[in-house]
Parts: C-alpha cells; sequence; structure tokens
C-alpha cells in the first residue's frame, strides 16, 4: 500500500513534469502517509487513554493490527481483574459467614475491614469506623495492654461489647501478625463468643461437686456404722439397728445413682418414638402402687393417715416410652406425698381439656412453694427444703427428670402453688400422642 501510493504519485508527477514532477508526487504521496500515520496513531493512543474497550477504531493496516492486540491484552487484563475481583468477593463473603470475629488491622493499628460478627462482639461498626484504631474503639483494660504488647501467643478472655450483669458476653480474643513483610506490622484479630463454653464448664464443674457431695454424705456415715461395727462390742439388737440405718444410706446412694443414669440417659438418646404405646390404666398402676406403699413408709402409725385420691384415667394410651413416662409421673406423685405432712390430701386426676390436650394434675395440700423458687425447680439438686428432701429419700433430681421427660413428650410442665396451702404440678399430653386404647391397630397388608 505505502509502496504503491509512492509509484503512483511519481508516476503522475514523471507524467506531468518529468523527473522533478516525479521527485515532488514521492515527497508530496510520502508527507501524505505520514500524515495519515500520525492521525491514526493519535486516534489510537486516544482510543486506549479513554480506556473504552467497547469498539476497535481500526481493523486493518498496521495500526488495526496494534489496536487488535491492544485490544486483547486488554479484555485479558479485565477479565482477569473481574476474576480477582469475583475471588475477593467470595474470601470476603466466606469471612461474613464465619460465626467468629474477624478483623484485619493495618500497622497502625487501624480497622483495613472487619466482618459483622466482629462487629457486633467489639460494638463497632463495620462501615463507619473503618481507619479508625482498634486501640481506641475497644477499651477494656486487658485488651489495651494485650495490644500494646508483642506476645500474642496465647488468647485473651474479655467481656463483649453486649454483656450486661443480667446476660453476660464472655470473647475469646487473639491477635495474629500476618503480613509478607512482618515489619508492615499488619495484624489478624480473631474473636470468638464462648460464653456458652464458659456457662457449660461452670455447670460442670457444679455438677461434679453437687454429686460428689450428695455421694460424700452417705458415705461418711456408712464408713463411721462400719467403724462402729468393728470397733465396739455391740448387742445384737444394736447391731440390726445400724445395720438398718446403713441400708437406708446405701439405698439413698442407690437412687442418687438410678436417678443420675436416668438423666444421662434421658439425654443422650434419641427421642422416643411414636411406634410405643402405654395404656394410662398401666401408668396407673405403677404410679399409684409406688406412692401408696411410699405413703405407708412415711407417716407414722400415731399420726393420721394421708388421704390418696388416684383416679385411673381414661381409656387411653400414651406415644412415647413407658418407663420415662412412669419416671415422671411417679416423681410427681411421690414428691406431692413426700412434701404433704401425715393427714393431707394428694389428689392425681387425668383431665380432657376443652383443646383436646390430656392433662395429668397431681395436686397436694402440702407446705408449699414460694414464688422466687418455683422458676428453679427443675434444676439438678436444686431443693427448698433441703432437709425434708433427704429425709424422704429425694435426690434433688426428680423435677430434673420430670422436665427432661416432659420435652421429650412434647409435653408441657406447669408448677403453680400458695404458699400454707399446697400445689399443684400439671403435664399437658398433645392430642397427637393419645389414642384409645381399645381401638385395634391398623396394620396395613
Ligand atoms: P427432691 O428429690 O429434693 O424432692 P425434686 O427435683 O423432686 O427433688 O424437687 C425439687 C424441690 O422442689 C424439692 O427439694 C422440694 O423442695 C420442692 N418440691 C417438689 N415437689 C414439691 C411439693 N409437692 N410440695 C412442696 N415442695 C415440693
Amino acid at each position: 500500500m505505502f509502496a504503491l501510493l509512492h509509484l503512483v504519485a511519481g508516476v503522475a508527477g514523471w507524467w506531468l513534469k518529468g523527473l522533478p514532477g516525479a521527485l515532488i508526487g514521492i515527497v508530496v504521496a510520502g508527507l501524505v502517509l505520514t500524515a495519515l500515520d500520525v492521525f491514526r496513531g493519535a486516534r489510537v493512543n486516544a482510543w486506549l487513554r479513554e480506556g473504552n474497550l467497547q469498539h476497535i477504531p481500526y481493523r486493518y493496516g498496521l495500526w488495526g493490527e496494534v489496536s487488535e492486540r491492544m485490544y486483547r491484552v486488554a479484555r485479558r487484563l479485565e477479565k482477569q481483574d473481574q476474576d480477582s475481583q469475583q475471588r475477593l468477593s467470595d474470601f470476603l463473603a466466606a469471612i461474613q459467614a464465619s460465626p467468629n470475629g474477624v478483623v484485619l488491622l493495618d500497622g497502625k493499628g487501624a480497622i483495613e475491614w472487619c466482618n459483622q460478627t466482629a462487629a457486633e462482639h467489639f460494638g463497632i461498626d463495620a462501615e463507619r469506623d473503618r481507619q479508625q484504631l482498634i486501640g481506641n474503639l475497644v477499651r477494656d483494660p486487658i485488651f489495651v495492654s494485650y495490644f500494646k504488647g508483642t506476645d500474642f501467643s496465647r488468647e485473651i478472655l474479655i467481656p463483649g461489647r453486649s454483656a450486661s450483669a443480667s446476660r453476660p458476653v464472655r470473647l475469646s480474643v487473639q491477635i495474629h501478625p500476618y503480613a509478607r513483610d512482618v515489619d508492615e506490622g499488619k495484624r489478624l484479630l480473631l474473636s470468638r463468643d464462648v460464653t456458652a463454653l464458659e456457662q457449660a464448664e461452670v455447670m460442670r464443674r457444679d455438677f461434679v461437686a453437687n454429686v460428689s457431695h450428695e455421694i460424700r454424705t452417705p458415705l461418711t456415715v456408712l464408713a463411721g456404722f462400719v467403724e462402729t461395727l468393728q470397733n465396739l462390742p455391740l448387742s445384737e439388737a444394736e447391731q440390726t439397728r445400724y445395720l438398718d440405718m446403713m441400708a437406708t444410706q446405701s439405698r439413698r446412694m442407690q437412687t442418687l445413682v438410678n436417678d443420675l443414669l436416668t438423666l444421662s440417659r434421658l439425654e443422650g438418646s434419641p427421642l422416643p418414638s411414636f411406634a410405643e404405646w402405654t395404656p394410662i390404666a398401666q401408668l396407673h398402676e405403677a404410679y399409684a402402687h409406688e406412692a401408696r406403699a411410699l405413703s405407708e413408709s412415711l407417716v407414722l402409725p400415731a399420726d393420721p393417715a394421708q388421704v390418696l385420691v388416684l383416679d385411673a384415667g381414661p381409656g387411653k394410651a400414651l406415644a412415647g416410652s413407658g418407663a420415662e413416662l412412669i419416671s415422671a409421673l411417679s416423681n410427681l406423685v411421690n414428691n406431692a406425698v413426700r412434701y404433704t405432712p401425715p393427714g393431707g390430701r394428694i389428689e392425681a386426676r387425668w383431665t380432657a381439656l376443652a383443646d383436646g390436650r390430656l392433662e395429668f394434675s397431681v395436686s397436694d395440700t402440702g407446705p408449699g412453694i414460694a414464688p422466687e423458687h418455683i422458676p428453679r425447680l427443675t434444676e439438678r439438686f436444686y431443693r427448698v427444703d433441703r432437709s425434708r428432701s433427704r429425709e424422704t429419700g429425694g435426690t434433688g433430681l426428680g423435677l430434673a427428670i420430670v422436665k427432661h421427660v416432659a420435652q421429650r413428650h412434647g409435653a408441657e410442665l406447669r408448677i403453680e402453688s400458695t404458699m400454707g396451702v399446697g400445689s399443684r404440678f400439671t403435664l399437658n399430653f398433645a392430642l397427637s400422642r393419645q389414642r384409645d386404647f381399645t381401638a385395634p391397630q391398623v396394620v396395613s397388608a
């Protein structure tokens, strides 16, 4: 193209003016082509400066090829940029979804980025507080001295920003320096809500202390009796008395271990299935028999007997574990018997409620329970009347068992009580958990 234009201009000049004309023609052609080239170069340059990659200014010639190549390089870079942006936002989204708090700090300790969990933990605003110094925002003294120090090998525990006296929040916080160049001083601040873990640890410690205490008391008494029997010359009647007392203490330990095992089974086993049905008559027989025997053993012959009104219930069956249901119902009826003085009245009834639920209620004319104790009665080892509980063979675990069984059977435990009048414990069973006992089972062919 370049040579052809020069040839045509040279031939045209030679034809018009001979040799000088040919030279002029070639120079003019050179100038025109150079101007055209400069113009095209300027357009390509403007296109590159503009950065608009939607169109290519030239498709042909040298500038066309240059533009095409530049276009391809730019598209590739743009694609790489988009991919990295996508990776970065995926990465940030993943950190956002983390249950732990993550804060990226620059060399001066200013927040570069933090996820929502960290914002909640430290009471900061993920957007507004960017570039703010973390030391100015988290003022806890333990954190401040940890942050100023250089030893980040261990985590520290500080109260969370939303902590209050009634709702403590504990955070585990650790700093990890992470920049490629350590002198940059970039740090990753990780936070973890350990409130539940700490509470579980406190509960575990309390539980072990309680169990040890409950076992140690009868064990000490037993050891004392054994020593007495070994060292003192006792008459046969005295020996029998001591052995009876030893038997009582060992029964107490047995009951405690049995209740502990029941609780751990309730916590560790799968929910009772709807395939097992226990007739209410069978439940009634179990708890009524136990309650009568207990009442006779507790009331002295000289005292007026307790009045036990134990309703046999409707001709229905309940879904769930029969053994668990017997344990819960017996605990409620036995408690009424144990806490009601001689001559008092205990009633256990089954009532069909208007909404279809079946209610089992146990009311007594015992001492009643003060309102402040009622919400805590189902806690393990919580007792209002410690000595009455021990005297009557209580373990402090009965109502904890009742609560677990109720939860596992979709039932609700309610406690109402008036001091000096008596108490009423109720369990409500959903309609879906009852069926007529006499109805034949549907067996599919
Ligand atoms: P315990 O083995 O000590 O009876 P429970 O868990 O069964 O343990 O009951 C917890 C506490 O609730 C008892 O120690 C007792 O103080 C109180 N309580 C339970 N039932 C009654 C009731 N019917 N009348 C009065 N107090 C009761």
